[in-house]
């Protein structure tokens, strides 16, 4: 599907949930649409040729700046594809009460084609036509990694933009995602992944939910196939199968999947990738005939991780997963989710259940403004008053508690325990938005409708506060 059905079946979700909605047609069209798209095509040398390469930024909504969203790598760049991807961010940071408009940028390359210089040659250029037309700063645009970028491209992003701007105090929070020691923030490349987490066993908590699919409630013990061991995807499995005692049956990746009923370690599996290059020929595991048939192999959780429309008309009858947590952008189609939700499989929405990674970007935005880590001038001071209660507890009660006890609860809390007991925070309330909005209305079918809804209400009321619509 080409960029402009991933659009439309973004903008058909949102008018499904705006219908449920009684705000004036005006006020949701304002909202649906993209409020500026900047095209670009611009000039870089590459060995002894010149090439002219195609990009993007879209800044979907100014109803809260600076706006936010990643920047994509990749061949499949066009321009409906970057204002799908930015109308969705707009939704995400609604849902999870990250106050900014959504944006999303993209440049039309594959990587794997450029050498490092190159890619950072390519990258400075494409910061630099920004800055020119005034689409990023702390204040107005700030970008992230997202498919094809990292850290490393948020690195070169912020020394680009302190070369024009020097001297911007808050310069630092041009962009997020950079690594730790270049202004980033502990937990960031985790963080979406983590979030799917969260996200995924806040659903399974309750009862009366995870009935209705045939399910035990809790997510110990579930069995989950991951499509995409890129930053997400990987995260994602590890986390849940460490911390969440998921057990990992299937996984996709460019060069085939594997299914195991009785469980892969992820760990395991990604030594063996990097060893031998590839997933196939994992020990114990079977290798199925391409890369998307592990997506209708028997589970419980199905995690596409990947890139947009990957279960669609085509396949969408063969799935037999019960949750589908989508840790891609689009990676059900709107056609594919009615399936879906008519034969009562629980789709966890894209813009709520990867949201992780603005959530923690927005962390990490407030610490280059505030120019400090989180933790520095709490950690000792409260270390020292749990250090002071345990003292009086042993004092009052004439029994003593262990080192290693009194080292687990006299600890003040690092930059990576508020980041994720942040992150948690803001999964577990937003996913019972999500359920109570649904559940409240009786009208609204599913999550994602629900999820559109209450990203609606929260961008409405702005924009009837601001006094732009009455
Ligand atoms: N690219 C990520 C996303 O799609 C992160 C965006 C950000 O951190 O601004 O949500």
């Amino acid at each position: 599907m080409s960029g402009g059905g991933f659009l439309e079946s973004v903008n058909q979700n949102f008018r499904k949930a705006a219908s449920y909605t009684n705000l004036p047609s005006g006020l949701l069209a304002q909202i649906e649409a993209c409020n500026s798209v900047y095209q670009m095509r611009f000039p870089v040398k590459i060995g002894n040729e010149y090439e002219v390469i195609e990009a993007y930024r879209v800044q979907h909504s100014h109803h809260r700046l600076p706006t936010k969203g990643g920047i994509r790598y990749s061949m499949s760049v066009n321009q409906e594809e970057v204002m799908a991807l930015a109308s969705l961010m707009s939704y995400k940071c609604a849902i999870v009460d990250v106050p900014f408009g959504g944006a999303k940028g993209g440049v039309k390359i594959d990587p794997r084609n450029y050498t490092t210089r190159q890619l950072q040659k390519i990258t400075r250029r494409y910061t630099t036509e920004l800055i020119r037309k005034n689409f990023i700063g702390p204040g107005i645009d700030v970008p992230a990694p997202d498919y094809g970028t990292g850290g490393r491209e948020m690195a070169w992003i912020l020394d680009t933009y302190l070369t024009f701007k020097n001297g911007e105090l808050d310069g630092a929070g041009c962009v997020t995602g950079k690594p730790v020691k270049q202004n980033g923030i502990k937990g960031r490349t985790e963080a979406t992944g983590r979030g799917v987490f969260y996200g995924v066993r806040e659903a399974c908590e309750h009862a009366e939910d995870m009935k209705a699919l045939g399910l035990t409630p809790g997510i110990a013990g579930k069995t989950m196939i991951v499509q995409g061991l890129g930053n997400v995807g990987a995260h994602t499995a590890m986390i849940s199968q460490d911390e969440g005692g998921v057990i990992i049956v299937g996984v996709a990746e460019y060069e085939g999947s594997i299914y195991n009923k009785d469980g892969i370690d992820i760990h395991a599996l990604l030594k063996h990738r990097k060893e031998t290059g590839s997933i196939l020929d994992f020990p114990g595991a079977k290798n199925l005939k391409d890369r998307n048939s592990v997506l209708e192999s028997p589970c419980d959780i199905l995690i596409p991780a990947a890139l947009e429309n990957q279960i669609t008309m085509s396949n969408v009858k063969k799935i037999k997963a019960k949750i589908i947590g989508e840790a891609a952008n689009g990676p059900v189609t709107a056609d594919a989710h009615q399936v879906l939700v008519d034969k009562g499989v629980m789709v966890i929405p894209d813009m709520y259940i990867n949201a992780g990674g603005v959530t923690v970007s927005y962390f990490e935005w407030l610490k280059n403004l505030s120019h400090m880590r989180f933790g520095r001038m709490e950690k000792r001071f409260n270390q020292q008053t749990y250090g002071n209660l345990i003292d009086l507890i042993e004092r009052t009660t004439g029994k003593s508690v262990n080192k290693r006890e009194k080292a687990f609860i006299g600890r003040g809390a690092d930059e990576i325990d508020l980041v994720r007991s942040g992150l948690e925070e803001t999964m577990v309330t937003a996913y019972d938005d999500i359920r109570t909005t649904m559940k409240r209305s009786k009208r609204i079918p599913d999550l994602r409708s629900a999820a559109f809804v209450s990203a609606i209400k929260k961008i409405s009321s702005d924009y009837i506060s601001l006094g732009i619509f009455p």
